[in-house]
């Protein structure tokens, strides 16, 4: 795990269910997040508390458990764009820092893999214009800098916009 970017200890997560796109745009950041889709509030208190994560959740129920009172974040926001600037402006996740290096299906930290070893794995055109790629050990999925990513940066650019960012032009 590569600690070049100012984070200073990384925080793990484990997501509620109802917080399934959260847990998505925070993979995208680089954040380690666990998410069940089906998990029961048992499975979930007794799995983040055996792995030492921080539990996310919307559910007001949950955070009033006597083993989740100092180990959950409350989030707020209905939105996934409130929610993630919230997240992030409370454990203080630089959005930049590890941007683009986790695996979004899997939680799997990726890794470089040889232009050589995706020709068939990706589509000729993508083999051909891309210089770098990366995988998931998990899952196999392989990942390249594409259009997709630069719509997913465009939205956090977005996101993370200054508020304050009213100065005029020139
Ligand atoms: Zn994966």
């Amino acid at each position: 795990m590569e600690g070049c970017c100012g984070m200073p200890t990384e925080i793990r997560f484990i997501a509620d269910v109802m917080l399934g796109k959260l847990a998505t745009w925070l993979r995208l950041l680089g954040c380690d997040v666990e998410y069940f889709p089906q998990i029961t509030d048992d499975d979930l208190v007794e799995r983040a508390s055996r792995s030492g994560r921080v539990i996310l959740t919307r559910d007001t129920e949950l955070i009033r458990r006597r083993k989740v009172r100092d180990n959950q974040f409350f989030v707020r926001g209905d939105g996934y764009r409130d929610q993630l600037r919230q997240v992030a402006e409370r454990f203080s996740i630089e959005p930049w820092g590890r941007i683009l290096t986790r695996c979004l299906r899997c939680n799997e930290t990726l890794e470089a893999i040889d232009r050589s070893a995706v020709r068939d794995r990706v589509p000729p055109y993508v083999f051909e214009t891309q210089p770098n790629f990366w995988t998931c050990n998990r899952c196999g999925r392989v990942y390249w800098r594409g259009t997709h990513h630069d719509k997913s940066l465009a939205e956090i650019r977005e996101i993370f916009r200054p508020r304050d960012d009213l100065r005029p032009e020139g």
